[in-house]
């Protein structure tokens, strides 16, 4: 399997080429150059695995030639094995229609270790053959950090350093992070909010000098790998719930749209998908996109959801590219005018394509409060800000009488205040992290500003030195 970049302007690569650059050269993002199809026979023999069997099979069209299956395989069953769940994924059905897709059972609560934790292996397998280290540099509006540290920390020719805004993660997403003792991890508290630390994270990309003298490598949703190490579980629970004999719909909290993505990925492999419920907390971009084909930026401002506190979704550029026919120029050109004037100009019929599968929802911090409890009350689940937003938009727009995925994508735990203003009481963590709040803390602060960063990022590769 070969990798193109969204913008046209980067080399081809394998995938092991992907999984090492993360974002292309040309600023654009990799998308495989087809994507693989599995006939319904060939679905329905997957129905029933093992799901770190399943994960396996589904990704291997993906990873082509860079890894003997049997590694894979064994990749993915020492991935799978940390979770607390044996079925890695459950999906527990809330109403007749209605099913909660449990992505939060790994090291950090939070369905970004389904990918990470993979991505953990896959990065140490894939430099075990090459004579160079790599360093992560990545950026967290909270999940996305502690799933990548806690994967990569400790692992041999690996350094990861992870931005996150200061002040702006729950105590719980920070501590999960800062409280990792491994020798080649540094945590920075930026002075800004996550765009901030992503745009940072880019241009640092975008630094020539410094991306090739670091040897720098990227874990957010821009990676393909955690793409692919996301589509097993959509195709796991479509199966459960009669795919590909029955068309089934999902709903998914969205932030930088990796994860529905993920969805839609599914789709294109021949997973019927009819419909997918794109969920946005109040940085509604991806909403006011979908109502209106209004994709413009505006300020972000923090939520009871704050790994969804994103103002502008950077995988949404893949299906965009997909949308318009692969045509890299003007995707290249699209994104340049989104970047410039700060709206992204979508041509109508691109529009109405898009909406024929796409539904957006929103909702805001009063409504996610009162959803929580409202679940709760109703069904005795118990959803954390951001689950609990998909969950209402599956209800408000699924199709009628079809199965609707709902993913939930972290534990209550992990956001105790939200939920002490919706349900009275703060849930308990899972006995793994129970002694969390006593840990000791290791991070820096840093001002927003790149040649500040680099500099840490290199004192910190030559820390040895
Ligand atoms: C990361 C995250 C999201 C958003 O996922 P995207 O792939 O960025 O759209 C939603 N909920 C939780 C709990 C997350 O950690």
């Amino acid at each position: 399997m070969r990798y193109v970049s969204t913008r046209g302007h980067a080399a081809e690569l394998d995938f092991a080429g992907v999984l090492l650059a993360g974002l292309a050269e040309d600023g654009g993002l990799y998308v495989p150059t087809a994507w693989p199809v599995f006939s319904a026979p060939a679905l329905r023999a997957l129905r029933g695995l093992p799901y770190a069997e399943l994960a396996a099979r589904v990704i291997a069209p993906f990873v082509g030639e860079s890894i003997p299956f049997r590694d894979l395989q064994a990749m993915c069953r020492r991935a799978y094995a940390q979770f607390d769940s044996k079925a890695v994924v459950p999906l527990v059905q809330l109403d007749s229609s209605l099913f909660a897709l449990e992505l939060f059972h790994g090291p950090t609560l939070a369905f970004k270790d389904l990918a990470l934790q993979l991505a953990g292996h896959l990065f140490e397998y894939v430099l075990a053959n090459q004579d160079k280290r790599v360093r992560i540099v990545g950026a967290t509006s909270g999940d996305t950090g502690s799933a990548a540290i806690e994967a990569m920390a400790g692992r041999d020719k690996i350094d990861i350093t992870i931005l996150h805004p200061a002040g702006k993660t729950s105590e719980v997403q920070r501590r999960q992070m800062t409280t990792v003792r491994a020798a080649n991890v540094l945590n920075v508290a930026v002075e800004g909010n996550f765009d901030d630390c992503q745009d940072l994270v880019k241009a640092m990309f975008a630094d020539t000098d410094f991306r090739t003298d670091m040897g720098l490598s990227a874990v957010n949703s821009i990676n393909w790998a955690r793409i692919a190490a996301q589509i097993p579980y959509y195709v796991s629970a479509a199966l459960a719930l009669g795919a590909p004999d029955r068309e089934v719909a999902v709903a998914v909290p969205t932030g930088n749209f990796g994860n529905v993505l993920a969805a839609w990925a599914a789709s294109k492999m021949g997973v019927p998908v009819e419909k997918f419920i794109v969920a946005s907390n109040r940085n509604d971009i991806l909403f006011r996109f979908l109502s209106a084909n209004d994709m413009s930026v505006r300020e972000v401002t923090p939520s009871y959801s704050p790994s969804m506190d994103i103002g502008v979704s950077s995988n949404f550029e893949r299906l965009l590219f997909e949308f318009l026919d692969r045509d890299t120029d003007y995707t290249a050109s699209t994104l340049r005018d989104f970047r410039t004037t700060g709206k992204m100009p979508v041509p109508d019929t691109v529009w109405h394509a898009v909406k024929r599968q796409f539904t957006g929802y929103r909702l805001d911090d009063a409504g996610t409060l009162t959803e929580i409890a409202k679940f709760y009350r109703e069904t005795g689940y118990l959803a954390d800000p951001h689950s609990v937003i998909g969950l209402a938009a599956a209800r408000e727009c699924a199709p009628v009488g079809m199965p609707v995925i709902a993913v939930v994508t972290a534990h209550p735990a992990k956001f105790p205040d939200a939920m002490e203003k919706a349900v009275g009481f703060r849930p308990a963590l899972p006995a793994r992290l129970a002694d969390l709040y006593e840990r000791e803390e290791f991070l820096v602060h840093a001002p927003n500003d790149l040649a500040h960063i680099e500099g840490l990022v290199r004192n910190f590769a030559n820390r040895n030195v």
